[in-house]
């Protein structure tokens, strides 16, 4: 007789776990690590001295309304700090939203080549996720629009997108929104919104503050440089904020993030150079690797996609592994439907010439 083992719920044992982008190499080597889309600049000095101030109280709860940290996401971006929640990143606000609104017999879509968290959240709520294809590697609001059902819940949009780079036009949300049914919660990721330097981009405050049913989420790991400590936040219409401040940790924020959060948010100064930096270095890198021959994906985030041949000595596999010889290491995409792609981050002066002369000798054979 075999004993009876517990069983999760429907769906879960259908989730890939999610694979962080490597961080180490062997044999002592520092690495140049670019996979994870990290800042080269690391967070605002005065974040940094703010969470040192935590240990003042480490045996004190933390402030479980994370109030400061609201007032101070409100006063930089003008928003109601009612309506703010924040999370232990944002990857903890999508999980939240997709444990409130799905369950068993709902679907949620998301893009062809959309952050892989979204599938597992969808799955975890026992939900059917639905891809919708993508036209030149950039979101299709038809092809969203035509796999509505009525069991549509969630539609999941990462805008710009990672891996691929690219962004819809705030004209184009606005449109999938007016004919998305109402009762579909629209979920705009914005976690590189920051770094988006076009005119027709929105990250999706005005929507949410126009409709009932748009939410954006943001994040402190990218551009803020504070991934370590686990920061993130979303804007809600008031009846979502709600919804999450019931099912959220009483105190799931630390400390040291609600304090070093705050003072990053107020360093606009900071981020400016970050934005600066990432437009110079951007244009140059996607510039050096297209000079190679390689196809690069147009990209507004920090962070670029580039297509090697499939066949041959020239493979995204083979060039992740001639970059790693050099101490550099870059994102394999093959589970974002990327066999021949890697995503390299754009990182400091030095990162980004060292990554370009490595991918210069390696396609001129001299591997
Ligand atoms: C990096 C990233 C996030 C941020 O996640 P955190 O949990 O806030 O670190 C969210 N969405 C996308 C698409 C990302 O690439």
């Amino acid at each position: 007789m075999t004993l009876a083992a517990p069983q999760p719920k429907p769906g879960i044992l259908e989730i890939d776990p999610y694979v962080p982008g490597e961080s180490s190499l062997p044999a002592g080597i520092k690495p140049i690590k670019l996979s994870s889309n990290e800042t080269p600049f690391g967070p605002s000095p005065k974040a940094v001295e703010a969470y040192r101030a935590a240990d003042a109280a480490l045996e004190r709860y933390p402030d479980g309304a994370a109030t400061k940290l609201r007032e101070a996401i409100a006063r930089r971006y003008g928003l109601n700090p009612a309506r703010i929640i924040c999370g232990a990143g944002s990857d903890e606000l999508l999980t939240m939203l997709a444990h409130a609104y799905l369950g068993e017999g709902d679907e949620a879509i998301y893009t062809q080549h959309g952050f892989l968290l979204y599938r597992i959240i969808i799955l975890a709520n026992g939900a059917t996720p639905v891809v919708a294809p993508e036209t030149g590697l950039r979101t299709d609001i038809d092809a969203i629009l035509n796999r509505v059902t009525e069991r549509t819940k969630m539609v999941f949009l990462a805008n710009p997108n990672n891996p691929t780079g690219t962004y819809v036009s705030f004209d184009e949300i606005r449109s999938l929104r007016a004919q998305l049914p109402p009762h579909v919660l629209l979920v705009l990721d914005a976690a590189y919104a920051e770094y988006v330097r076009r005119n027709d981009y929105e990250a999706g405050i005005e929507l949410v503050a126009t409709t009932h049913n748009t939410v954006m989420t943001r994040t402190f790991s990218k551009i803020h440089g504070l991934a370590g400590l686990r920061i993130g936040w979303a804007y809600c219409p008031e009846a979502v904020a709600d919804v999450l401040n019931r099912i959220r940790g009483p105190f799931n924020l630390s400390v040291p993030s609600l304090l070093a959060g705050a003072a990053a948010i107020e360093d606009s100064a900071h981020e400016e150079m970050s934005v600066a930096h990432n437009e110079k270095w951007l244009a140059w890198l996607s510039g050096e690797i297209a000079a190679l021959g390689l196809k690069v994906t147009p990209s507004v985030a920090n962070f670029i996609l580039v297509h090697f041949p499939n066949e041959g000595a020239r493979t995204a596999n083979e060039a992740d592994r001639y970059l790693k010889q050099r101490g550099i290491i870059v994102r394999k995409v093959a589970s974002y439907g990327f066999p021949d792609c890697l995503r390299i981050t754009i990182g400091s002066v030095d990162d980004n010439r060292a990554v370009a002369a490595a991918l210069t000798d390696f396609m001129a054979g001299s591997a």
